[in-house]
């Protein structure tokens, strides 16, 4: 019987990621290292790297999502938007912002009751953005 430790995961997304960080602006990765490390006192908060929903579509904008899990199961996905056009600086300057707003929606997904949270998993709803 052997015993997995996470080593950690390679990074698969380097090569996919290199060509953005033209003209100064922020690359996706570099956006979600930032997002993480700024919530990484919330730890109900789970950045999904590799998560692509793009029902949305938005190409003017990277997408961050984050999902948040309850005790009895229930997970959120919470996502944050950040204009691609930004630069890595201007995302460090907004970026007390985006954490604060997304530690409010954890939070306030703590604060429902878990019978809430069983209702919103049967009913399939999932938070979308703002
Ligand atoms: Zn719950």
């Amino acid at each position: 019987m052997g015993i997995e430790l996470d080593k950690g995961l390679p990074e698969e997304s380097s090569a996919a990621t290199a060509r953005s960080s033209n003209n100064g602006e922020a690359g996706l990765e570099e956006i979600q290292n930032l997002l993480r490390e700024a919530v990484a006192d919330e730890p109900a908060l789970t950045i999904l790297k590799g998560f692509k929903l793009d029902f949305s579509a938005n190409k003017d904008f990277h997408k961050v999502f984050f999902s948040v899990r309850c005790e009895c199961g229930t997970a959120a996905l919470l996502s944050v938007e950040v204009a691609r056009s930004k630069t890595l600086p201007q995302v460090s300057e907004a970026l007390p912002e985006l954490a604060r707003r997304l530690k409010a929606k954890s939070r306030q997904f703590a604060g429902m009751s878990c019978d809430m949270h069983t209702r919103m998993r049967i009913g399939g709803a999932t938070q979308a953005a703002p």
